[in-house]
């Protein structure tokens, strides 16, 4: 059987990394990009150049959508909406599951199955072991497209729920940004003494938080569960280290502001009459509705 064929719309520097994964697997593509040189090479390569968005979505029984944004994705795709009934459309662009699940409202609206997708990966470690996408849609969409969807990277079906993709793309993404803003903040510190140098942390810093991820595993299965949590640790002791985190940001003249956030934070708490630091707590304690 022949592979299916594909149509990718959006050929910035990701579009064109999944365009040319799908070339490469051997999916007959079609490409459409607004500056339509970016189409050059992978029509070197094979691809079809569509000389319009309706063209490209006609093409394949598969679209695959990466833009910059959802309001460009809307924009770029509402003059083909006549020719959506029976075609699939996955948006891999970067939006919130609002986002999504409006986008899935309009694509179903006209015929279109949808599935939203979040891609856990950079240009050059798509179809490569190191990539992921995300997925989330009616399961039957993604069934029916998961070998294609492959050669991307390994393929995460998340739910129904059309927003779960762009909740868990955030999601990992947030934790990789705070996570950054930890690692510069070390770094502030560790390099503000004279004998201090960033690669030389950087050496103690990795292996460091590589063992410590591990614990994240028993955090959440604390999270998961009703019972009474397996990890913690006194409030008391846990405010007194961010206190020192706080005092001596300070004095190697760093800002401390995270850390005097989270010091009140943890004394309202000890005030409030909790005693224990826990995974559930500090979830709760993030909420905005609690
Ligand atoms: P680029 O800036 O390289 O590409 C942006 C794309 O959007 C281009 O195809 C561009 O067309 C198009 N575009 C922008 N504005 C308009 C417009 N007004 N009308 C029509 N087309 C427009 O970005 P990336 O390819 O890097 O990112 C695309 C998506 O992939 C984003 O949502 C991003 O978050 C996501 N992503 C990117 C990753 C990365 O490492 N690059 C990693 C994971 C996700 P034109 O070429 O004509 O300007």
């Amino acid at each position: 059987m022949g592979r299916t064929t594909v149509s990718v719309i959006g050929l910035g520097e990701m579009g064109r990394a999944l365009a040319g994964a799908m070339v490469t697997a051997g999916h007959p593509t079609t490409v459409w990009n607004r500056s339509a040189a970016k189409a050059d090479e992978l029509v070197a390569l094979g691809a079809q150049r569509a000389a319009t968005v309706e063209e490209a979505v006609l093409a394949s029984p598969l679209t695959l959508v990466c833009l910059l944004d959802y309001a460009v994705s809307g924009a770029v795709l509402r003059p083909a909406e006549g020719s959506l009934h029976g075609r699939t459309l996955v948006n891999l662009t970067n939006g919130t599951p609002a986002q999504a699940r409006e986008a899935e409202a309009w694509a179903t609206g006209h015929g279109a199955s949808y599935l939203d997708g979040g891609i856990m990966a950079v240009p050059s470690t798509v179809a490569t072991s190191r990539a992921s996408v995300l997925y989330s849609g009616p399961k039957r969409h993604f069934d029916a497209h998961e070998d294609t969807l492959k050669a991307l990277g390994a393929a995460k079906y998340l739910g129904v729920d059309a927003g779960m993709a762009a909740l868990y793309d955030l999601a990992l993404l947030s934790a990789m940004n705070v996570m950054f803003d930890g690692f510069f903040h070390s770094l502030a510190m560790a390099t503000s003494h004279s004998e201090g140098s960033a690669a030389g942390f950087t050496d103690l810093l990795v292996p460091w938080l590589t063992n410590m991820s591990q614990v994240m595993h028993a955090f959440a299965a604390d999270v998961d569960s009703d019972a009474e949590p397996v990890l913690a640790q006194g409030l008391d002791v846990v405010l007194a280290s961010v206190r020192n985190m706080a005092h001596a940001s300070r004095d190697a003249g760093v800002r401390a502001d995270y850390f005097e956030q989270s010091a009140a934070t943890l004394e309202r708490q000890l005030a409030e009459g909790l005693t224990r630091y826990t995974a559930p707590d500090a979830v709760r304690r993030l909420r905005t509705s609690d």
